[in-house]
């Protein structure tokens, strides 16, 4: 007789800590992706859309429907002159008034900036409108995976990876800034609505060496960032290595997730990436922990 399971369902404890949804740049939504979690026996998932924390709330909705448990999240975007700097934020307290406020600020300049871009395509010719864009995103909140989408509707490119590399991304012609939090700023919006901020994918950051990036993360655990996105697919082995050294060092927890988006790439599944991705519940359990120390009053 074994009492190891008394107390536990007989699903394997895994989770997906990033997962987009068509709240985002996701191709499913947050009631699909509970379904799809569900069938492959994924034990928590959280949605962390870009800037948004709308499939969160329609992911919570959704939590009866399934015994898949919900993390609140959201992934935001913040500004860092090399390379992409996104912050992870875990269980926020979604109906707090100050996140949702910050939150509105950086959607308005998302909105701004996706008006530009469209004008920037116009201008080199293509025959493209924003209702085309927003058609694209299903009704969520538009980025510019949905850009690419149109693109390759149009013909333009042959695939969502061209349309960044002709024209989307920093550098190419209909790449356009836009408004982003400041680091500490993104960490302390987090902090402040009872959450745990996580740096997302530590390798696009673009940091040269190992020692830059030991000392942008030193800034950022100063700034109040209390964990470290280690288990991720493109990581391999000996990146998660390094970043599980990295964060313990800095006496940071470890988080994983897919980062799955749907269809814009196709590669990366719900749970387990490209396949080989095994994040353990146990990581769930810490974030709580850590939550539960930031003290939330509202
Ligand atoms: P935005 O937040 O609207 O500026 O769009 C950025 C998002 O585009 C990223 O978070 C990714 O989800 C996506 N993205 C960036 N580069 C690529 C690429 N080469 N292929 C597909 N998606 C991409
Ligand atoms: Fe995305
Ligand atoms: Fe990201
Ligand atoms: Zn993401």
């Amino acid at each position: 007789m074994s009492l190891l399971h008394a107390n536990t369902s007989l699903k394997p404890a895994y989770v997906d800590l990033h997962i987009h949804s068509t709240a985002s740049d996701g191709t499913l939504s947050p009631k699909e992706i509970i379904k799809t979690a569900d069938k492959v026996g994924l034990r928590a998932i959280a949605i962390a859309d870009h800037d948004t924390i709308e499939g969160s709330v329609e992911a919570l909705e959704h939590q009866d429907s399934s015994s898949v448990e919900i993390v609140p999240a959201i992934e935001i975007s913040a500004s860092f002159d090399y390379g992409a700097m996104h912050i992870l934020g875990y269980l926020i307290h979604l109906e707090d008034v100050s996140f949702r406020q910050t939150v509105r600020v950086v959607q308005e300049a998302r909105a701004n900036r996706n008006l530009q871009i469209v004008k920037r395509l116009q201008d080199l010719g293509f025959d493209i409108s924003y209702d085309e864009i927003s058609e694209a995103s299903g009704g969520g909140q538009v980025g510019r995976p949905h850009f690419a989408q149109v693109l390759v509707q149009k013909g333009v490119v042959q695939s969502i990876d061209e349309a960044f590399i002709k024209f989307l991304r920093k550098g190419r012609p209909a790449y356009v800034e836009r408004y982003q939090l400041l680091p500490a700023e993104a960490m302390q919006t987090i902090l402040r609505a009872g959450g745990v901020p996580v740096l997302a994918h530590p390798f696009t950051l673009n940091a040269k060496t190992e020692g830059d990036l030991d000392r942008i993360v030193a800034g950022l655990k100063q700034a109040g960032l209390k964990g470290l996105e280690a288990y991720y697919p493109a990581h391999g082995p000996v990146r998660t290595a390094q970043y599980e050294r990295l964060a313990h060092r800095h006496g940071l927890l470890v988080t994983g997730g897919s980062d799955f988006h749907g269809a814009v790439k196709p590669e990366i599944h719900i749970g387990f990436g490209r396949g080989d991705l095994r994040i353990p519940y146990r990581l769930v359990e810490e974030l709580k922990q850590s939550a539960l120390s930031s003290k939330y009053s509202d």
